[in-house]
């Protein structure tokens, strides 16, 4: 007589190999410094700010001309509204980052010290700064533990099935979860690295990629 428990599907549930994931990541990308050019909290901070639909790439060519010229936010406002605008206008939304980087600028003056705050709450309070820009400051300027979550690293967690979050603080609650803390930021860069060479958000290259045996989406993607 065959029991009923034989005839159900096998519902188990592999575990994770979170393991194998982020080793196999270490192993095809261990350079895992951002490709923005800056060399203080505020340049960084800056930056990413301008890197919204920006390649790094351009973002780096503007910064290269626009950061000699500055030391900290009080030269942001010396400068004016309009140079910077003058500066930063081969970047796509120039006019709404030049507002965001004027105001920036001035509540870190006023509030701040004219320095970059260390927490997320404070650094979310500047205009143009939310939680990924901030997790990127705190974790890439100041060593801090953060995971910032952008376009690449939501769907690439997705996929892996480090996470079924359906947003991006989801997505960084789960991954936050499964990954030590100390490799949170180095993880945040393997998974952009991943995104942009293999896992692309069409086609991905599941047969060349080297996640593919610990990845349940492997072959599965369609669009
Ligand atoms: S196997 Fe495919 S879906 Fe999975 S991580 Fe690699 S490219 Fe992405």
């Amino acid at each position: 007589m065959t029991s009923k428990t034989n005839n159900k599907p096998n519902n188990k549930i592999e575990p994770l190999p979170i393991r194998e994931i982020l080793q196999t990541l270490e192993q095809e990308y261990p350079q895992t410094e951002t490709d923005l050019h800056y060399s203080n909290p505020f340049e960084l901070l800056l930056a990413v700010i301008l890197s919204a639909q920006t390649t790094d790439k351009q973002v780096n060519k503007i910064t290269q001309k626009l950061f000699p010229k500055i030391k900290g936010p009080h030269d942001i406002l010396n400068m004016g509204a309009l140079r910077l605008e003058n500066e930063i206008k081969k970047c796509g939304l120039y006019r709404r980052k030049s507002r965001h980087i004027m105001e920036t600028s001035r509540l870190l003056c006023d509030k701040f010290g004219g320095v970059v705050p260390q927490t997320r709450k404070e650094l979310m309070t500047l205009p143009g700064v939310g939680r990924k820009t901030a997790n990127v400051v705190l974790s890439t300027g100041f060593g801090l533990p953060a995971f910032a979550v952008d376009t690449h690293v939501r769907r690439v967690s997705r996929r892996l099935g480090l996470s079924r979050g359906k947003n991006d603080l989801a997505v960084e609650k789960d991954v936050c979860r499964l990954v030590p803390k100390e490799l949170w930021r180095a993880t945040h860069r393997r998974l952009i690295s991943h995104g942009r060479k293999f896992c692309r958000a069409r086609n991905p290259l599941c047969k060349s990629c080297p996640l593919n045996p610990f990845c349940p989406s492997a072959g599965k993607i369609t669009a």
